[in-house]
């Protein structure tokens, strides 16, 4: 079989506690752009237990086809068995192009998948494209500590798969008058391969937060305040403008906030609102993380730190001094 016999850009749909992660729509999006440029069509999968009424919010954002893998034993996520059915509907059906959320499940299932099919893997790409002359898919992602770029191409070989982490892709507009075709995909479960059971999810200490890459205001910290004295402050500002608290990598280090709110190349991509930069430098692997947010707010001391550079709103300045009176305002204006 020729690599010419492979079509179509195929985006797999995650859900967990019975909702679609919105990556999977992102990636429609994606998908959607690098298939005009193909001319080939957009498919997504979705694997689990009563998912098939799903397939409309993929349709309405941009897939041709969704294939449904829908049965029982798919209720929980174990690497093997969803593995299994992903491999044996890209068998079938030949994408082109694997597009798969870098989120916990997502990782762990892109490299089985990518496994049993020898398929080439680019993970957490900020890029995609498709090569003019060979029409290769073109995947870029930071390299050596994020300080240069890769755009990294498969020379043989299909499909061609690559995660993107949430929040990096444009969520498209859904258009409700989209139609497209269902395809019920049937693979059981092998009870063999139901090596692991799962007795009970025990929720993270975050539950009653909003995680950080929900919020519409972040208050990030950096190692210019990562100190008692400047986490009651951040929190402070936080309460009162109603925002999350995050942060760079030294804040994690020194245990001020939690590894799941560090903001970032080895941590999360946000797109808020509103993005509070307060004592952080602006290294390129927190930038990564961050630059997209609608408004960003930079609190330094230093007028030449590279924040500054991506920042809506520059403060030149010290924490101590400037969020006090942040907050001052703030309370002014709504009557808090
Ligand atoms: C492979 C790799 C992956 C990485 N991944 C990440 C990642 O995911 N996320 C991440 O954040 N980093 C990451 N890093 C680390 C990154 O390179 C930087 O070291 C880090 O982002 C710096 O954090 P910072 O800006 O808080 O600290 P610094 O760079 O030390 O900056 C502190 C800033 O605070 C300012 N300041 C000092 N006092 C005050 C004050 N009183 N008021 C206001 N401003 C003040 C200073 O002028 C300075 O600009 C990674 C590094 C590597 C090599």
């Amino acid at each position: 079989m020729s690599d010419s016999d492979w079509k179509d850009v195929l985006v797999f749909i995650e859900v967990s506690d019975d909702k679609v992660q919105e990556v999977g729509f992102e990636l429609l999006g994606e998908a959607r752009k690098l298939a005009t440029k193909l001319g080939q069509n957009v498919s997504a999968i979705i694997i689990g237990y009563d998912v098939e009424k799903f397939a409309k919010d993929c349709i309405s954002n941009g897939a041709d086809t969704v294939y449904i893998v829908d049965d029982p034993g798919y209720k929980d996520y174990l690497t093997k068995t969803y593995s299994k059915a992903f491999v044996q509907v890209v068998e079938k059906f030949k994408p082109d192009i694997v597009l798969i959320g870098a989120t916990p499940l997502g990782r762990d299932l892109s490299g089985a998948v990518a496994t049993v099919l020898k398929a080439g893997l680019t993970a957490d790409c900020t890029g995609l494209d498709i090569d003019d002359k060979t029409l290769k898919l073109l995947s870029t992602r930071p390299t050596f500590g994020g300080n240069i770029m890769a755009t990294i191409y498969c020379q043989k070989g299909k499909p061609q798969m690559s995660t993107v982490r949430p929040k990096v892709m444009k969520m498209p507009d859904p258009d409700l008058s989209r139609s497209g075709k269902v395809i019920k995909e049937h693979v059981s479960v092998d009870p063999k391969d139901l090596t692991v059971k799962i007795l009970q999810f025990i929720s993270d200490d975050c539950r009653d937060q909003i995680e950080i890459e929900h919020a519409k205001v972040l208050i990030a910290g950096g190692r210019g305040c990562a100190s008692p004295a400047g986490m009651e402050k951040l929190k402070e500002l936080a309460k009162t403008i109603g925002g999350e608290i995050c942060g760079s990598r030294p804040m994690v280090e020194n245990g001020l906030i939690p590894s799941n709110r560090q903001v970032g190349q080895t941590g999360k991509t946000v797109v808020p609102r509103v993005y509070f930069a307060v004592g952080i430098s602006g290294a390129i692997q927190h930038l990564v993380g961050m630059q997209n947010s609608n408004v960003i707010i930079a609190i330094n001391t230093d007028p030449n730190a590279p924040i500054f550079k991506v920042a809506t709103v520059s403060i030149v300045g010290s924490w101590q001094n400037a969020i006090p009176k942040i907050i001052e305002e703030i309370k002014k204006r709504t009557g808090r």
